[in-house]
C-alpha cells in the first residue's frame, strides 16, 4: 500500500485560534484539480472569520482556511478537460449551480447551492468540479501568482461598481480605504467617475491616489466629512456613495452624503443581527435608490482577471507584506495593527 503524501495546511479551530498541521495531501476525484499553492492571500473576510470564530462561507470547525491564491496544476482526474499539470492557474472561491430559481433569472451570486473552497492557506489544495468548470482560469504568462491571486476580491468590487451604474462624468464617493475600496476606487476611475475616497489611515489614502482617487478625504484630520463633500459638489452631495467598511452606523451615514436622486451602495457586509434607520424622506421624496451588493459570478471572476492583466502593476500596491504559512497568525496581527493591505502568504 502506497504510503499517504501529507502536506501543511492551516485549519482554523475557532475565533482567534489557527493551526498549522499536517495532512493528508488532496487527491483529485474524476472531476477534480489539484493545485500547489503557490500564494495565498489574506482577505477581510479572512480576518472576520479568525476574530468573530464563524463565518457562512466556512464549514464546521476546524475548517481549511484562505480563498485567494495561484498556483499550479499537479493533479487532474479523469474526466477533467481544458488544465493539465504544469498549468498556472488561478480559482475563485465559488461557483452557482446554474439550475436554482436565482441562478435561472440571471443572479448567481445570489445561488442557493453556491459551492465554497477554502482551503489556500495550505501547500496544496482540491479545486472542486463546479469551480473547475465555471471558475479555473489558466494565468496569464505576463502576470505573476499573486498578481493574478487578486482576482477574487477584484471580481466583488467589479461587482459593486457595475450593481452601481457608474456613469461618465458622475461623482462617486467610496467609504473606506482598505483593499476593496481601492479597488473600488480604480474601477469607478475605469467607468469615468470622479472619485472621492473617504478614509482613515494615512498610507491607505496615499495608496488611494495611486489607484486614482481625485480626492481623499482623512476622517482621522476631518470631523465633518459629510460637510466636506457637500462643499465639493456645489451643496449637493455625491451621485453615488459605495460603503467599503461594513459598519451600521457608516452605512447611515453614506446615506446623507449622497444627492437626491443618487445611488446608495452598501458594499462592506455588518455583522449578523444589525440594522440601520434610515430616514424615509431621503428614499421617497428624494429618490434614493440603496443597493446592497454581494459576492461575485463567473462572469465578473473573468473580467477581473482581464482587467488585471491589462494593468497588473497598479494593483501592486495592495500587497504590502510577504510571509510564510507559518506566520499566518502574525499575518492577521500585522493587519489588524493598520499599516498593511493584503498580505502573500508563500507555504
Ligand atoms: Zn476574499
Ligand atoms: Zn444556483
Amino acid at each position: 500500500m502506497a504510503m499517504t503524501q501529507t502536506m501543511k495546511a492551516a485549519l482554523l479551530y475557532g475565533k482567534d485560534d489557527v493551526r498549522l498541521e499536517e495532512v493528508a495531501r488532496p487527491q483529485p476525484g474524476p472531476k477534480e484539480v489539484v493545485v500547489e499553492v503557490k500564494v495565498a492571500l489574506t482577505c477581510g473576510t479572512d480576518l472576520k472569520a479568525f476574530h468573530r470564530g464563524q463565518h457562512t462561507m466556512l464549514g464546521p470547525f476546524p475548517s481549511p482556511f484562505g480563498h485567494e491564491f495561484g498556483g499550479i496544476v499537479v493533479a487532474v482526474g479523469n474526466e477533467v478537460e481544458g488544465f493539465r499539470p504544469g498549468m498556472r492557474v488561478v480559482a475563485a472561491n465559488s461557483a452557482p449551480c446554474n439550475s436554482c430559481f436565482y441562478c435561472r433569472v440571471g443572479q448567481p451570486s445570489l445561488c442557493d447551492h453556491l459551492v465554497f473552497l477554502n482551503g489556500a492557506y495550505a501547500e496544496y489544495i482540491k479545486v472542486p468540479d463546479p469551480i473547475v468548470r465555471q471558475n479555473l482560469l489558466a494565468i496569464p504568462s505576463h502576470l505573476s501568482f499573486r498578481q493574478a491571486a487578486i482576482c477574487e476580491p477584484l471580481a466583488c468590487a467589479v461587482h459593486g461598481v457595475e450593481e452601481s451604474h457608474v456613469k461618465l462624468g458622475d461623482t462617486v464617493a467610496i467609504i473606506g480605504a482598505g483593499p476593496i475600496g481601492l479597488m473600488l476606487v480604480r474601477l469607478a476611475k475605469l467607468k469615468g467617475a470622479r472619485v472621492i475616497v473617504i478614509g482613515r489611515n494615512e498610507f491607505k489614502l496615499d495608496n488611494a491616489k495611486h489607484m486614482g482617487a481625485d480626492e481623499v478625504i482623512s476622517v482621522y484630520r476631518n470631523a465633518r466629512p459629510e460637510e466636506t463633500i457637500r462643499e465639493m459638489t456645489e451643496g449637493r452631495g455625491v451621485d453615488i456613495a459605495i460603503e467599503a467598511v461594513g459598519l451600521p452606523e457608516i452605512w447611515e451615514r453614506t446615506i446623507d452624503i449622497t444627492r437626491k436622486g443618487g445611488t446608495v451602495n452598501f458594499f462592506g457586509g455588518c455583522e449578523k443581527g444589525t440594522s440601520i434607520r434610515v430616514d424615509t424622506e431621503k428614499l421617497h421624496y428624494q429618490e434614493r435608490t440603496i443597493v446592497g451588493v454581494f459576492h461575485h459570478s463567473p462572469r465578473y471572476i473573468a473580467t477581473a482577471l482581464d482587467l488585471i492583466a491589462r494593468d497588473p502593476s497598479r494593483f501592486d500596491g495592495l500587497l504590502t507584506h510577504e510571509l510564510p504559512l507559518a506566520h499566518l497568525k502574525e499575518a492577521f496581527r500585522i493587519i489588524d495593527r493598520r499599516d498593511a493591505l493584503k498580505i502573500a502568504i508563500v507555504p
